[in-house]
């Protein structure tokens, strides 16, 4: 499935001269000299092109005052194939849409009630629809990647941060983790660009998945190489200036956290420590745990070293916020860059809340 499948008039006639019987379902063409509408599958003779119209259900090819096909019979489908059909219908929406459709929209698009919709949506797909767009969204970024003059271009063009508030606040951004872990990122190409805060200096670097490294230093000569260090077998770039605008959106988000970040991450961990970072994720700006509450929110009560040192290998300062966790005593505990920075960060965070 490719997003923008059988949506112009080239792509369904294409569909209709193959006998394609994948696009069933998405629309039914009828054909103006013979008064009769079938599914794209038809093996009924091929008409002229220029006396097809589209439909996009059966009822609207009857309104129009055009008859079933008796030899593909378009309505006979079964129930279980029709609510199959309303649900691919459903992932097109998804795919072709370019911003977040709410549930009841979607559900009210394809004619179901929105909790049946959730229920067969699940059972069908095999994720909810929000995972569902959730992971067409990361394709679309990694496929604007191709294309794009730029990470921040393909970010922007992917929907991601251009609207705050058209997407969920709890999109699950861990969609875009490796499929695999490469350790050492081997023959992966990192982007990297330095900027100033109030932390002293930044970098932030970049895969083609999304922001891998966020860290401080009190030099800029030496950033680089200490990103270098957790990523040894990749290969380093410096960026051009289609970096700046993500730069400073990490700046900005260092500058007031808020609860998600809009960038996509490509969160490289083992699968313990990506799970310490997304417990790390759910605590908010102004409030702070301790380690052993990490590990007891893991169901782990046993892990807390573990869970330290997880916290310790963190490569993406803030919008993971590692700075979170205390220690149990209230003390400010370690802090991979620096104790100082830590107290910075969550006194600044204090003030804001
Ligand atoms: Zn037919």
């Amino acid at each position: 499935m490719t997003p923008a499948q059988y949506n112009s008039d080239e792509a369904r006639w294409n569909a209709v001269s193959e006998n394609n019987s994948s696009a069933n379902g998405v629309f039914y063409y009828a054909v103006i000299t013979t008064g009769i509408y079938c599914q794209p599958s038809c093996r009924s003779k091929l008409p002229n092109r220029s006396n097809v119209e589209y439909f996009t259900t059966c009822d609207e090819a009857e309104a129009a005052g055009y008859r079933a096909c008796k030899r593909c019979s378009p309505t006979a489908t079964s129930r279980v194939e029709k609510i199959e059909q309303k649900i691919i219908h459903a992932c097109r929406i998804i795919e072709e849409s370019e911003t977040s459709i709410k549930l009841d929209e979607l559900a009210m698009q394809v004619d179901l009630s929105p909790y049946h919709f959730h229920r067969l949506f699940k059972k069908i797909v095999g994720v909810t629809p929000k995972q569902y767009a959730s992971r067409n969204q990361s394709r679309r970024f990694q496929n604007n990647l191709k294309t794009s003059p730029s990470i921040t271009d393909a970010i922007y063009s992917a929907g991601y941060g251009s609207s705050g508030s058209a997407y969920d606040k709890n999109r699950d951004q861990l969609a875009m983790k490796p499929k695999v872990y490469r350790k050492g990122a081997d023959g992966v190409t990192i982007i990297y660009g330095l900027a100033q805060c109030f932390l002293g200096w930044m970098i932030v670097a970049a895969t083609d998945r999304g922001v891998c490294a966020i860290e401080f230093g009190d030099d800029s000569d030496t950033l680089p190489e200490q990103v270098q260090a957790r990523f040894p077998n990749a290969q380093f770039k410096k960026a051009d200036i289609g970096f700046k605008t993500l730069i400073k959106e990490v700046a900005d988000f260092i500058e007031s956290p808020k609860d998600t970040f809009q960038v996509p991450l490509d969160i490289q961990g083992t699968a313990f420590q990506q799970k310490v970072w997304e417990v790390l994720r759910q605590i908010k700006p102004g409030e702070t745990i301790s380690y052993t509450e990490v590990a007891e929110r893991m169901g782990k009560p046993n892990s807390v070293r573990a869970v330290a040192s997880a916290c310790a290998s963190n490569k993406l300062a803030v919008v993971i916020p590692c700075h979170r966790v205390i220690s149990k005593t209230g003390k400010t505990g370690g802090y991979r860059w620096g104790t100082e920075r830590k107290k910075r960060l969550l006194e600044s965070e204090q003030e804001r809340t």
